[in-house]
């Protein structure tokens, strides 16, 4: 196996000394992005891609979109922060409630990791109760609750937490309950052992690339619906990606309180919790009891810019042909893979939804983060480093499709797929 060639751009040494790993921890020190525009990025040694990575899913509508971008400038003018209520912000909230079913109420923060330890916080205010639901391989930011059983790499015979990262306190684990995804009978009995301990089931709707088995969610809105327990959807890549309702719409179950990041803010830093009103209440000094008040605060929470950019991107979003030819684009491109893993003798299976999909190097069923295990990484690391050197950019794990895609893009990406696939079936 080739490595990759290191970049030739002094930015890539430059990093190595300023930064810890060479990296913001993101990707590797070997990518430098400096310019994207529309399904496209280019990288500092002037190598194109056809992008699939689209900012870790920001991007929908491609970069510097026009409209998005106008917006901005626009806003740039008037100043860019002002830690007060801003027409945009409270504009995007409007939004935000005429989209997504749950949301009767929103409030900001910056980065998807903040909304949704402040929707866990919420909903134990909420609820009086310490513990969370969450599943293994669900990904909820990386506070010290989120990085609970996130991707625990040697997961032992029974689901339980296991912290992803040095340096979370033991006890942290106690108030975290794990479950696995699509067992709706495995919660049930969990919720049972932990009989009103538990403040939220608190799960991506869609986990990574893991679609909801048929009535998964369903049973999750009952069970939770019984024991008087809040349902959290963390929408931060579902929301405005699935449609212009979210997971929640996608799916048809909605959830009490739903967290959402990325696409809201057009590339900017913003997210959101929204939800029910009298459990958002809870934000708010004069209706929640004293003991149940949650304040919440960011420097940056609604910026202005963020906020244009994000009223902007949903504006576009909001066109019926825009998720039309998202998923058209999404559907051709899983078509166009499944087909050719055959033509090329590769064992693996496209897992996902149009807009949000990948390969897993593995025969069966993948229901849970378990059976992602059974995925060959090895494999899956050589081809998105073939395609990287045939220009195709994308996550580890994932191709998010972008409203940009040409039908070039697509055809480039058929030959480049044609091309790596035949050299790993070739290793
Ligand atoms: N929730 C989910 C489902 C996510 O995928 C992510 C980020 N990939 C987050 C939360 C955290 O968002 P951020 O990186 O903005 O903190």
């Amino acid at each position: 196996m080739s490595a990759t060639p290191k970049p030739h751009d002094p930015v890539y040494a430059h990093a190595r000394e300023v930064l810890p790993g060479g990296t913001f921890g993101n990707t590797g020190a070997d990518l430098i992005i400096r310019e994207g525009r529309g399904s496209r990025v280019w990288d500092e040694d002037g190598n194109e891609y056809v992008d699939y990575l689209i900012g870790s899913g920001p991007m929908l509508v491609g970069h510097n979109h026009p409209e998005v971008t106008d917006a901005v400038a626009a806003q740039l003018q008037l100043g860019t922060t002002f830690f007060a209520n801003n027409r945009q912000g409270v504009e995007l909230a409007q939004a935000i409630i005429d989209a997504v079913p749950c949301a009767e109420k929103v409030r900001y923060a910056s980065t998807g990791s903040e909304a949704d330890a402040f929707a866990m916080r919420l909903a134990r205010a909420y609820t009086g109760r310490d513990k969370i639901l969450k599943f293994e391989g669900g990904y909820h930011g990386y506070s010290d609750y989120g990085l609970m059983s996130l991707a625990p790499k040697k997961p032992g015979n029974m689901v339980h937490a296991i912290p992803d990262s040095a340096g979370i306190p033991r006890n942290v684990a106690e108030n975290m309950v794990i479950a696995p995804y699509n067992d709706s009978a495995a919660v049930e009995s969990l919720i049972r052992e932990h009989k009103g301990e538990i403040a939220a089931v608190f799960m991506e709707p869609f986990q990574r690339i893991i679609p909801p088995r048929p009535g998964f969610l369903e049973d999750m809105r009952e069970i939770t619906r019984k024991n008087d327990i809040l349902l959290v959807f963390d929408e931060v890549v579902t929301g405005f990606r699935f449609g212009y309702s979210g997971a929640q719409g996608y799916y048809g179950v909605t959830p009490d309180v739903c967290t959402l990041g990325k696409t809201i803010g057009g590339g900017f830093p913003l997210s959101a919790i929204a939800g029910r009103d009298d459990i958002m209440a809870m934000f708010d000094r004069e209706r929640a009891a004293p003991e149940r008040y949650v304040p919440q605060v960011g420097t940056l929470s609604g910026n202005p810019i963020a906020a244009a950019a994000g009223i902007a991107t949903l504006n576009i979003l909001k066109r019926p042909e825009s998720f039309e030819k998202i998923f058209a684009t999404g559907r051709k491109l899983m078509e166009g893979l499944t087909e050719r893993l055959a033509r090329h003798g590769v064992q693996a299976q496209v897992v996902g939804v149009p807009p949000l999909f990948d390969l897993v190097f593995a025969g069966g069923e993948i229901r849970n983060y378990r059976d992602t295990l059974r995925g060959d990484t090895k494999k899956m690391a050589r081809l998105n480093a073939l395609l990287r050197e045939r220009g195709i950019l994308k996550g580890e794990s994932k191709y998010y499709v972008s409203l940009t895609l040409t039908d070039a893009d697509v055809r480039q990406t058929f030959d480049a797929w044609d091309d790596a696939l035949a050299v790993l079936a070739r290793e």
